[in-house]
C-alpha cells in the first residue's frame, strides 16, 4: 500500500468514527534494544533500534476540552473524557495510555486542550516491543503539533516516561520512551540514561551480509507485572547499601568488594547491571569498527546473564536462544523486559530460512503455539506522516 492510500484510509476512518476531517497523522514507532536490558532504571547504558512498526494517531484539535479516543485494535468503542478531570488512576483500558500522554503534558505545563484521536498500529501489543511507549510517543507528538508546542525531543520523552510510570502505573525506565521519539533510520541509539546523551551508532547488518530477525514468542507471563517492580527496588535497594547514586556508579573492578558487602539476593542482579553496562560498551566499539559477527557474542552473553542473574528469561525466549544457537546463528537474547515477548537473533543472510525453521520446529515440538518472526530493519523515530 503506498502511503498516500494509507493516509486516505487513516483519514476515512477518523471521518467515520468522529464526523470531521483530520489534521494529521503522527507515527511513533516500536523498538528492540541490542544489548542494555534492565539498565535504564539504574541510569546505566542502552542500545536501542526502532522498527519499522509503528503506532500511527490521526488527530484534530477539540476546542471544548473533550479528549475522544478511538482505536482500531481497542474494543470498538469511542472513549470520552475531559482533559481537566484527568487523574491518575481515573481511566482504565488501553485507552488510559492515549489519556496519560494529554494529562503529562498538562502536568508539566504546556497548554494541550481537547482532541479527537484515532489510533491504528501494526506493533504487536505486549510482545516486549514497547507498544505502550510508542503509543504515548504518538500521542504526545500529536498533541505537540496540534497544540503548537516546542519540546525538545528528549524532554518530551520524560514527559512520556512520567506519564506511562505516574498516570498507567508501570515503573518503566526511559529507554523505550527515548526510543520511539529519538532514534533515527539506519543507527542504534547509544543513550546514557542519567543525563540523556545520546550517540547515532551506524547500524547496518544487510551490509555485512548480516540479518537481524525478531522472534515474537507470543506468550507474556503474568508475572512479569510484579516482578518488574521487585526487580528496580531491588537494585535501589543494592545501590543504597553501597552508598551509590545509582548501579551505573559501580564499575566492574569494583565489584567483587561491593558484592561483599550485599546480601546474597541482590548480588546476582547487581552483576547483571554492572556486566550489562559493559557489554553495551563493547557493542558500541564493535559496531563502528564494522565488527558486526562479534556483537553475536555479546547478544549470547547479555542473554545468559538475564537468564542466570537477573532471571527475566522464560522457558519459550530460552528455547530461542538455544535453538538458534545450535542452527548456527551468531547469537540471540530476550529483548525488553522478559518474562516472554521477543528475542533478537543475529545470523547470517543464508542462515535466515534454516534458523527460523529450527525455532518454528522447536516451538512445534514443545507444543508452543508458532512464533512470529520477522527482520528487524533500524527505522525512524517517531514523525509526523501528513
Ligand atoms: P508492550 O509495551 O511490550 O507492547 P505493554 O503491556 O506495556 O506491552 O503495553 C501494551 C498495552 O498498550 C496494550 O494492552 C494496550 O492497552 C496498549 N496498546 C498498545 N497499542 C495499542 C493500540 N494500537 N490500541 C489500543 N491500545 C494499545
Ligand atoms: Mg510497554
Amino acid at each position: 500500500m503506498t502511503g498516500l492510500a494509507f493516509s486516505f484510509d487513516l483519514g476515512s476512518t477518523f471521518a467515520a468514527v468522529f464526523g470531521t476531517d483530520p489534521t494529521g497523522t503522527w507515527a511513533a514507532p516500536g523498538r528492540v534494544n541490542l544489548i542494555g536490558e534492565h539498565t535504564d532504571y539504574n541510569d546505566g547504558f542502552v542500545l536501542p533500534i526502532a522498527l519499522p512498526q509503528t503506532v500511527r494517531v490521526t488527530a484534530r484539535r477539540r476546542t471544548d476540552g473533550r479528549l475522544r479516543l478511538f482505536s482500531t485494535q481497542g474494543d470498538g468503542g469511542v472513549v470520552e473524557l475531559s482533559v481537566t478531570e484527568l487523574a491518575p488512576g481515573q481511566v482504565a483500558g488501553w485507552a488510559r495510555y492515549p489519556a496519560s500522554a494529554v494529562w503529562a503534558l498538562r502536568a508539566a505545563g504546556h497548554h494541550v486542550g481537547g482532541a479527537d484521536l484515532h489510533v491504528d498500529s501494526d506493533v504487536p501489543t505486549g510482545a516486549g516491543l514497547s507498544s505502550s511507549a510508542a503509543l504515548t510517543a504518538a500521542t504526545a507528538l500529536a498533541c505537540h503539533d496540534l497544540y503548537e508546542l516546542s519540546i525538545p525531543r528528549a524532554e518530551l520523552a520524560r514527559i512520556v516516561q512520567r506519564a506511562e510510570n505516574e498516570f498507567v502505573g508501570v515503573p518503566c525506565g526511559i529507554m523505550d520512551q527515548i526510543a520511539s521519539l529519538c532514534c533515527t533510520e539506519g543507527h542504534a541509539l547509544h543513550l546514557d540514561t542519567r543525563d540523556l546523551t545520546q550517540h547515532q551508532i551506524p547500524f547496518d547488518p544487510a551490509a555485512q551480509g548480516l540479518r537481524l530477525l525478531v522472534v515474537d514468542t507470543g506468550v507474556k507471563h503474568d508475572l512479569g507485572d510484579g516482578a518488574y517492580a521487585e526487580l528496580r527496588a531491588g537494585c535501589e535497594r543494592a545501590a543504597t547499601l553501597l552508598g551509590l547514586p545509582a548501579l551505573r556508579d559501580l564499575r566492574p573492578d569494583g565489584l567483587a568488594a561491593a558484592l561483599d558487602l550485599l546480601p546474597d539476593e541482590l548480588r546476582p542482579l547487581v552483576r547483571h547491571v554492572v556486566s550489562e553496562n559493559e557489554r553495551v560498551r563493547l557493542a558500541v566499539k564493535l559496531l563502528p569498527a564494522g565488527r558486526l559477527e562479534a556483537l553475536g557474542a555479546v547478544l549470547t552473553a547479555g542473554h545468559a546473564s538475564l537468564r542466570d542473574d537477573f532471571r527475566v528469561s522464560c522457558p519459550e525466549t530460552d528455547l530461542v536462544v538455544d535453538t538458534a544457537a545450535v542452527a548456527g546463528a551468531r547469537g540471540a537474547r530476550m529483548t525488553g523486559g522478559g518474562f516472554g515477548g521477543s528475542v533478537i537473533v543475529l545470523v547470517d543472510e543464508p542462515d535466515v530460512e534454516p534458523v527460523s525453521a529450527a525455532i518454528a520446529a522447536a516451538f512445534g515440538r514443545a507444543g508452543y503455539a508458532e512464533p512470529r518472526i520477522f527482520p528487524a530493519l533500524p527505522a525512524a523515530g517517531a514523525h509526523r506522516l501528513c
